[in-house]
């Protein structure tokens, strides 16, 4: 992949765009076609509401199957006010734009708690209670008489060229949105929070504020464009501005053309809508409505089940391919030894016999299971605690009261003397509580240097706007993968990585945030003899440096040896909490987890279990 195979290929796509661009400014005096204009009008119509139901769906994941609603409520906005203010609809449609974002606003406030399945519902409810309330609403909307926008103020010989040109615009102006979000920072949070949200609220993505602007992002042109479109139309009801099949359509444009490309709901919009015009003139009577579906249902099949990620990445990877020739070759990881990138916990924290976090009578209850039933813990600053235990005594389920995924039914975790429980996962994570998981946790759409670089040790809004990886974060992400063996791969895919490769990534990202307090689920776990000893290297350097950690782990070799403290849970108690030699013959724990026959060999990291 070296410079020259990559600079021609960039310039057809320039050049591409631009003659594009200069196609469709230039139709209208081409062909005085009107029927020509009005597809085209449609065609820009559905790229823009693609464009922005790619940001909320495509980005962030959240599949709205109402997105329609943000056309009607930008048209029925702008018509009431030009009728009410007696001007053009031209000059309130920027007010049918805030008016959809505020409804988009509106709809990801009632929806903070609902995933998935769930969204798709009400997104589709959305769009049916809206329907209702303007049908129903007639002394403002017209109800099912409908409302008159005025007529167009411009001379005849500018046929519908003003609509033609307003929608052209607002579609470049939503390519050019797509794009900045996708090289931002937000668009970098979206793509995280649609590949695991809980994960990226743990890394510092403050996901509330992420999917507001997101959602806001995704309605606002498409209401702008619902006012030109309204305009355009000239009659306004509820059935041609709240539709249904729009809502379907673009579902359908977006998967085709590629989902959370730039270009690809612009590609799909430029199929789906001649192809519906061409089946609308060709195929007439009563049955036109019911081909039509069929036609649609079976090409969404299709496309579902031959393209599963659209025409553009489709596209995209089989060039990447061939340019690449088959030698995309992912070896073992090599451990190349680096000097301890992480620099002393900062002076905030104490190191020292201070009490660093406190976890105080937590119970936590899942239906008739008491996953931790008053488990207390304290772990002092700069120390490594263990916390063993069997299958299902509790470990994680503490680390995620810690670390607050959990709220438990009583109890209190403590950080340096403060209080967590009013913050949320996010706010921990700025507080200083870093985590790893059981299975680790990455965003799969992201390359390895993206997934630690996806991670915020803090919140700024106007950070979101700059680029997705500043050179500063790429240099430090690219120093903690060197530090944890991975600096070859970088630009890997998280997908391409082994199980024990993702623990690493999933360690470096951690490091990232740079936390206080580190907790680590099952580090060892799966993870072959040579690496665990670097791990061992790596917890021993980062803990000489002041930081905490708290370790689950079944390798009581590798855990012990490494621990100055150890506490063991059981049904959700703490049975024994001491000194790891104490604690590994206490004779309750021998019973309950360890087993009579156990002797623990400090010496012999990662040849345990
Ligand atoms: P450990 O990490 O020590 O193996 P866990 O903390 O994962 O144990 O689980 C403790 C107990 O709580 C187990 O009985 C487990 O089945 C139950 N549990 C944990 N998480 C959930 C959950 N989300 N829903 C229902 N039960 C759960
Ligand atoms: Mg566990």
């Amino acid at each position: 992949m070296t410079a020259g195979t990559r600079v021609p290929r960039r310039l057809p796509k320039r050049s591409l765009v631009a003659l594009g661009i200069l196609v469709a400014v230039a139709i209208p005096f081409l062909t005085p076609s009107s029927y020509i204009h009005n597809v085209l009008i449609l065609t820009f119509l559905l790229g823009i509401l693609g464009s922005g139901w790619n940001v909320m769906s495509g980005f962030t994941g959240y599949v709205s199957l109402g997105h329609s609603v943000f056309i009607g409520i930008g048209a029925y906005t702008a018509g009431i006010l030009a009728g009410q203010w007696g001007v053009s609809p031209f000059v309130v449609a920027p007010l049918g734009g805030v008016a959809a974002a505020l409804l988009a606003l509106l709809l990801g406030w009632a929806t903070r708690r609902t995933r998935g399945v769930a969204f798709v519902i009400v997104s589709y409810a959305m769009l049916e209670l809206l329907g209702l309330i303007v049908r129903n609403w007639s002394s403002l909307t017209g109800g099912s008489q409908g409302l008159l926008m005025p007529l167009p103020d411009w001379d005849v010989r500018f046929h519908n060229w003003p609509f033609y040109y307003a929608l052209l615009a607002l579609l470049l102006l939503s390519v050019a949105m797509t794009a900045a979000i996708r090289r931002s920072k937000l668009g970098l949070g979206l793509v995280a929070i649609r590949d695991d949200e809980d994960k990226a609220a743990g890394i510092g993505v403050v996901t509330p504020v992420y999917k507001s602007l997101a959602f806001m992002a995704s309605a606002v042109l498409v209401g702008v464009a619902g006012a030109v479109y309204g305009y355009y139309v000239s009659f306004l009801t509820v059935s041609t501005m709240f539709d249904i099949v729009l809502s379907m359509q673009v579902v359908l444009a977006v998967l085709l053309g590629g989902r959370a490309t730039v270009w690809g709901p612009v590609l799909g919009a430029f199929i789906v809508v001649p192809l519906a015009e061409v089946t609308n003139t060709s195929i007439g009577g009563v049955d036109a409505g019911a081909f039509r579906l069929i036609m649609f249902g079976g090409l969404l099949l299709l496309v579902t089940l031959a393209l599963p990620r659209g025409i553009i990445p489709s596209v995209s990877r089989l060039l990447e391919q061939r340019r690449r020739g088959e030698t995309s070759s992912l070896t073992g990881a090599r451990l190349v030894e680096t000097t301890l990138p992480v620099a002393p916990v900062s002076e905030r924290v104490a190191v020292g016999s201070t009490e660093m976090l406190r976890v105080e009578d937590v119970a936590v209850q899942f239906g008739g299971v008491k996953a931790l039933d008053g488990a207390s813990l304290v772990v002092p600053a700069g120390s490594i605690t263990a916390l063993i235990g069997p299958n299902g005594s509790g470990k994680t389920t503490l680390f995620n009261v810690i670390d607050g995924t959990y709220s438990p039914v009583r109890g209190d975790v403590v950080l340096a003397g403060k209080s967590l429980a009013k913050l949320d996962r996010t706010g921990r994570a700025f507080a200083g509580i870093g985590r790893t998981y059981q299975l680790p946790r990455l965003f799969d759409s992201l390359t390895v240097l993206e997934n630690v670089a996806a991670v915020n040790s803090s919140f700024k809004l106007r950070r979101l706007v700059h680029s997705a990886v500043s050179g500063a974060e790429a240099a430090r992400a690219t120093e903690l993968l060197e530090f944890v063996g991975l600096g070859e791969y970088v630009q890997a895919h998280a997908t391409d990585l082994s199980y024990g490769q993702r623990k690493l990534v999933e360690l470096a990202q951690m490091l990232m945030l740079d936390p206080a307090v580190i907790l680590l689920d099952e580090p060892a776990a799966g993870i072959n003899p040579t690496l665990l000893r670097r791990l061992a290297a790596l917890i021993e350097s980062l803990n000489a440096t002041g930081r905490t950690f708290v370790i689950v782990e079944h390798d009581m070799h590798f855990v012990l040896s490494l621990a100055d403290q150890a506490t063991v849970l059981a049904h959700g108690k703490v049975i024994a909490s001491g000194e790891p030699a104490a604690v590994s013959t206490d004779p309750a724990v021998l019973e309950a987890y360890l087993g009579d026959d156990f002797v623990l060999e400090p010496t012999t990291i990662g040849t345990g279990s």
